[in-house]
């Protein structure tokens, strides 16, 4: 038996059009077009490609691109000073500060002065606490695209068994806990769990964010299951994920591929979130 591909990049496609439809009612109730600050800081060139297709998008969706580049050696308080302006400007809806930030700056610090309402990568300490305390908030965007893309496919996720491979900030706490507040039984992963395999096999949906290459292969996982592999790595031929997708396809009932799973999705809930940030701050003002 072979899964179902989960088609990301329709997805993807179908969420940017909602957003383009919600920021034209948006405009029609008088607010102004969205903003999205992106900030980068240096020339890292992997950086440069992941920020220029996020102002892409941006455009794409009739936003405003109100980008801000500053140089590699730039001080801390010089960039704490233009994360302060961008908070108090009103035509910025969103903040996003694309990480890794040069050494020398420390990043959690820039990123707590973002304001929980323009948080559009939902990284700060305040919305991270929204989550897992239930209350509404910006989540962040790699993991609310897997449950968009497991609602898109009708996957049940109250009372489905759901384990989580990986625990970091951007991707594996956030996963869990937006899976917990579907109701799901969470089980989370990482480095120290003993058997890894027995684990991911109890799941009815298996989130896998290890940054390990072909991790997970078929003997982790439960026939039938949902499988999303939110890895990438750069190969000799070319992209691929932390699941065996070849092996994994004959034993799972539905897979994301890799490149075009939840890749795509990433960019599509930022713009998401950049709406959902003016609509707030629209319904504030008025
Ligand atoms: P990360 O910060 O390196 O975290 C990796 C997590 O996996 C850690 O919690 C780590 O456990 C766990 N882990 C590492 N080796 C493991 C093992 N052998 N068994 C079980 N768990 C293991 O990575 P990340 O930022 O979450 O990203 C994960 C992957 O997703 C990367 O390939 C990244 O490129 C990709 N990614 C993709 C998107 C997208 O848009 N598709 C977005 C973000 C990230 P410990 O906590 O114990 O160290």
């Amino acid at each position: 038996m072979s899964a179902r591909v989960i088609d990301g990049k329709a997805v993807a496609r179908q969420v940017r059009a909602d957003v383009a439809a919600g920021v034209a009612r948006l405009v029609e109730d008088g607010a102004a077009p969205p903003g999205l600050a992106t900030v980068l800081i240096g020339d890292d060139p992997a950086s440069e490609v992941y920020v220029r297709n996020k102002r892409r998008a941006c455009v794409a969706v009739s936003m405003k691109d109100l980008h801000r580049h500053l140089p590699a050696d730039v001080t801390q308080r010089e960039a704490a000073a233009l994360i302060d302006e961008l908070a108090a400007d009103p035509q910025v809806s969103g903040i996003l500060l694309q990480l890794p930030v040069p050494g020398h700056l420390d990043a959690d610090a820039l990123i707590a002065s973002i304001p929980a309402s323009k948080d559009v990568d939902g990284l700060t300490t305040a919305s991270a606490g929204a989550l897992a305390q239930g209350r509404p908030g910006l989540r962040p965007c790699t993991p609310s695209g897997v449950i968009r893309l497991l609602d898109e496919y009708d996957v049940p996720l109250a009372g489905a068994e759901a384990v989580v491979v990986g625990r970091s900030v951007l991707v594996g706490r956030p996963m869990a806990q937006l899976l917990l507040a579907r109701d799901a039984t969470v089980t989370m992963c990482h480095s120290r769990t003993k058997d890894l395999a027995l684990a991911c096999r109890r799941a009815d949906v298996l989130v896998v964010a290890a940054g390990v290459p072909g991790i997970i292969g078929p003997e982790a996982v439960k026939p039938g299951a949902a499988v999303i592999d939110v890895g990438i790595h750069r190969g000799e031929h070319g992209l691929h994920g932390d699941v065996r997708y070849d092996q994994v396809t004959e034993v799972a009932g539905l897979v994301t591929p890799v490149p075009g799973g939840v890749g795509p999705m990433t960019i599509a809930m930022l713009m998401a979130n950049a709406l959902q940030a003016a609509d707030s701050q629209h319904q504030a003002r008025k």
